[in-house]
């Protein structure tokens, strides 16, 4: 956990603007967007997998994504958005701290 990249955003010390932030998660902009407008939904505890969530973690995912259809419009997503959720190798997960992509912005590809 302490090598993880999410955790140091969470604690500043990975300088990051932090677009929207509460007490469960925060949400930054995608270092290399894949559409027009590319999030990131954090959530603050550090678990790599869902296999691996606790009850609280699975609990507070629930109103994670609550959240996130609330702030859409704030992000430019008010036409709709993707959600996309990397779980392991064969989804090429490339940051072991679970998160949640957000994309949209634009009309995306089927
Ligand atoms: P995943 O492949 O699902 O693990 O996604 C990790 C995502 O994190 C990739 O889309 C990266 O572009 C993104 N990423 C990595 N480092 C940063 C960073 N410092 N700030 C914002 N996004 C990042
Ligand atoms: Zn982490």
């Amino acid at each position: 956990m302490n090598d993880c990249i999410f955790c140091k955003i969470n604690q500043g010390i990975i300088p990051s603007e932090k677009l929207y932030e509460d007490d469960m998660f925060f949400v930054i902009r995608d270092i290399n967007p894949k559409a027009k407008l590319h999030y990131l939904a954090i959530p603050k505890n550090h678990y790599k997998l869902f296999s691996q969530m606790t009850e609280n973690d699975q609990a507070n995912l629930g109103k994670i994504i609550k959240k996130i259809s609330e702030i859409a419009p704030s992000l430019g997503l008010s036409n709709g958005y993707r959600l996309i959720v990397n779980q392991g190798e064969d989804a090429v997960q490339t940051v072991f701290h679970l998160h949640i992509h957000i994309l949209g912005g634009e009309r995306l590809p089927v």
